[in-house]
């Protein structure tokens, strides 16, 4: 294991005044490298996105998770951890992340991680929160966005829930701490989840640790801090290979995998009509009312404003 000596710019911040009781909070963020959507092209023979063809980006929806956990860090002190699994390409996407304010950044990453759908992933994600938790004194949060922009199948953070055991709540809006009578597991705390549901909203109350995923447009991320950014060039990015983690050699990647793509196809590109007009200024002004005639059908001329 590479282990991150360097300190954070800010170390482990305090709770803000009057939450001293209640916090502090370690959670960990699951952060995806995506290619940029518009971007992307689909490889037909190998069924897989062609990641070469398209420029890389945190997945958008991992920034609402990213903010909701440096918000709440910021009113109930803590620590931020980014946790990502993939190739090496990804360590950059985690600096930014520490960059935006993260505290520390982890990257699982072997070649037997390749290929790997929801479970495999979220079997492996789970294995790096655990670890991460036993080098840190335990997690308390694990956080996700609501959807990659490139597999979108919204299935990871709930599968990451049940691997480690703990209880779930999706698409959270706003999250809040509350002290607890009972739940000596909870430390007398616990997780207050608001998130819309069709017609209204519901508030969920869970022990901790928890996973949530973040609704998109919970928040506005913020923009990386300028003056974190050369500690965040050099910071040290824990790497861990399945060794490290000691998986399971059957739960990870293509092997471990339930599903497997059949088939994938390149959505067709819907082509702007154009008709060029030249003439003199008049000439075009009488073909460009000719062409609006025509789209509006029948020769009818455009209606007239009841003013
Ligand atoms: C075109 C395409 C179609 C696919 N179809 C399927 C399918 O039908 N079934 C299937 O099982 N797999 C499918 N996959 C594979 C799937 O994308 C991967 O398993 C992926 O690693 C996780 O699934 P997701 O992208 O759907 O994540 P989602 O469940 O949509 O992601 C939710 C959140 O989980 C976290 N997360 C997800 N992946 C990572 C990661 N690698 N590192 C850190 N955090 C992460 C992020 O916070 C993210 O916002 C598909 C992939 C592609 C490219």
């Amino acid at each position: 294991m590479q282990r991150d000596q360097s300190p954070t710019p800010h170390g482990t911040r305090m709770p803000g005044a009057g939450h001293a009781a209640i916090g502090p909070l370690h959670i960990v963020v699951c952060i995806k490298a995506v290619p940029k959507p518009e971007e992307v092209r689909v490889n037909l023979e190998t069924r897989t996105l062609d990641r070469g063809s398209a420029r890389t980006e945190i997945n958008p929806a991992d920034q609402h998770a990213l903010e909701m956990a440096l918000a709440l860090r910021d009113r109930y002190g803590g620590r931020v951890s980014l946790l990502s699994m993939g190739p090496p390409l990804f360590i950059p996407y985690l600096r930014v992340g520490l960059a935006m304010g993260a505290d520390d950044a982890y990257l699982l990453s072997d070649r037997a991680f390749g290929g790997a759908d929801t479970l495999a992933t979220s079997y492996t994600l789970a294995k790096g929160v655990e670890r991460i938790g036993r080098e840190t004194g335990g997690y308390d949060l694990v956080l996700c966005g609501e959807e990659s922009s490139d597999g979108a199948t919204a299935q990871v953070p709930p599968g990451l829930a049940e691997w480690l055991g703990v209880p779930q709540a999706m698409y959270a809006g706003a999250v809040s701490l509350e002290a607890a009578r009972s739940g000596a597991a909870s430390n007398g705390r616990r997780l207050r989840v608001r998130r819309e549901i069709k017609g209204g909203h519901e508030v969920l109350r869970l022990p901790l640790p928890a996973v949530l995923s973040v609704a998109t447009g919970a928040n506005v991320p913020r923009f990386f801090d300028p003056a974190r950014r050369p500690w965040a060039a050099a910071a040290h990015v824990v790497v861990w290979d399945a060794a490290a983690l000691a998986v399971d050699p059957t739960l990870v990647g293509t092997f471990g995998s339930a599903t497997q793509v059949a088939a994938v196809e390149q959505a067709g590109r819907a082509e702007r009509r154009r008709v060029v007009i030249r003439g003199t200024p008049a000439e075009e002004a009488r073909a460009l009312a000719t062409v609006i005639r025509g789209v509006l059908g029948n020769g009818q001329a455009a209606p007239r404003s009841p003013s």
